[in-house]
């Protein structure tokens, strides 16, 4: 989706680079099924992607579709095409938005790049659970409908400790995809471009990292809405030379920003902290609602999920295993109570904002006690915003509006 620097945000140079990427990446997706020159496999976006790569395939995220189907406002009309045959309106709004935008026949891609008229067909699904069940069964709905054949990495949930029997246990069910995905492909398994493809994967979640710590910095150059943008390469094009490239020319210019104390929000007074998925249909809205208040949403889970620290080209099922394993969503709830109290020393916040998405049980965890709890050990104030990623019946602007003005004037009242 183009991407439009607006006046509530300080535009960035690298946005026409991540444009003509991103639609770069599209529209090769979009000749390949017009040509039949390459077999193409669709990922979740935590999925094994490295693999796939070096098996010869092009990667379609379907997640980036459905946060283009949030952000354009096209989901709430899609989900009811999905509700009609048989899933929930309860049930994750990202699957229930794309199955209903590919039942209507619609896409954002259209209006985006235009000649695209539709998602690009699978020859083959792959998914990992690490994320959640949803993506199980949203790709299993498509591999019945387009009669294609479907994989999965089934990954442990509630993970206090990545264990040598977790990382042997996903490892081995990698390596068990070669030979099917290699038949598909055509393309015979290769370990060394395996090794390249992750060397690729692991310098852009590096960069991707430094690029989200410039928010450390004080007053931070970058704000959280910002990273929802700029975090498309780390999603579909991690594992190419693409997106190393780009991360090197945004942490360029993020680094000048610091050197220059550029504020990404004008009199920055508040640092805060999102926890859980964002509202794609309300982007801007939030973001000039605390710009506004000069309170500056700057980190946050969310865009750290991309963030592949263990990937090893010299150790590569068992160090793809551990990264996809390490990742939030899949640990505990005493590990992400710790992660988040680290994040907020390493930031600088001084409040925290959970938001409770009806549809995604998996990425709120405000649900069990947590905001409390950092709370009392912290001292720092929390609030709970109820809404959802892609729903937009779920949410209210004008108690979104009344919480977050009231939440400004605790922190300026001193917490
Ligand atoms: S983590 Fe949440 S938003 Fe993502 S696919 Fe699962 S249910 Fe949907």
């Amino acid at each position: 989706m183009e991407t439009k620097d607006q006046g509530w945000r300080k535009p960035f140079a690298a946005t026409r680079e991540l444009n003509r990427i991103m639609a770069d990446y599209y529209y090769e997706l979009d000749r390949a099924v017009k040509t039949g020159t390459q077999k193409i496999a669709w990922c979740s976006s935590v999925g094994p992607a490295e693999l796939l790569r070096a098996l010869g395939f092009l990667v379609y995220f379907p997640e980036n579709h459905w946060a283009m189907l949030g952000a354009s406002r096209m989901a709430t009309d899609c989900i009811p095409e999905a509700n009609a045959v048989g899933y929930s309106p309860d049930i994750c709004s990202y699957l229930t938005a794309d199955i209903g935008a590919y039942l209507k026949g619609v896409t954002p891609l259209s209006k985006s790049y235009p000649g695209i008229e539709r998602v690009p067909r699978p020859d083959v699904l792959v998914f990992n659970t690490n994320q959640c069940r949803d993506v199980q069964d949203w790709f299993s709905w498509y591999a019945r409908t387009l009669q294609v054949p479907i994989w999965g990495v089934y990954t442990h949930c509630g993970v206090k400790e990545v264990t040598e029997a977790h990382v042997s246990s996903v490892a081995r069910q990698m390596e068990e995809l070669i030979e099917p995905l290699a038949k598909i492909s055509g393309v015979r398994f290769d370990p060394d471009r395996l090794r390249a493809v992750l060397a690729w994967s692991r310098e852009c979640s590096d960069l991707w990292k430094q690029v989200l710590d410039t928010a450390a910095a004080v007053p931070s150059p970058i704000t959280f809405f910002d990273g929802t943008i700029h975090m498309g390469p780390a999603v579909v094009l991690r594992g190419t030379p693409q997106a190393v490239t780009y991360y090197r020319q945004l942490l360029e210019e993020l680094e000048e920003r610091v050197q220059n104390h550029v504020a990404a929000v004008e009199g920055e007074r508040f640092r805060l902290y999102w926890e859980g998925m964002p509202v794609w249909g309300r982007l801007s809205a939030h973001a000039q609602l605390f710009a506004r208040l000069r309170a500056n949403v700057l980190a946050s889970t969310y865009c750290n999920s991309w963030i592949f620290s263990s990937f090893d080209p010299e150790d590569p099922f068992r160090s793809m295993a551990r990264a996809y394993t390490e990742l939030f969503i899949v640990r505990s709830e005493d590990y992400k109570e710790s992660y988040i109290r680290r994040m907020i020393d390493f930031f600088h916040i001084h409040g925290i904002i959970f938001h409770d998405a009806k549809t995604c049980p998996n990425n709120s965890n405000n649900r069990y006690g947590m905001p409390r709890r950092i709370q009392e050990a912290t001292g720092l104030p929390t609030l709970i915003l109820h809404g959802d990623l892609n729903d937009l019946r779920l949410l209210s602007d004008e108690q979104t509006q009344t919480n977050v003005e009231a939440f400004i004037e605790q922190l300026e009242e001193g917490g």
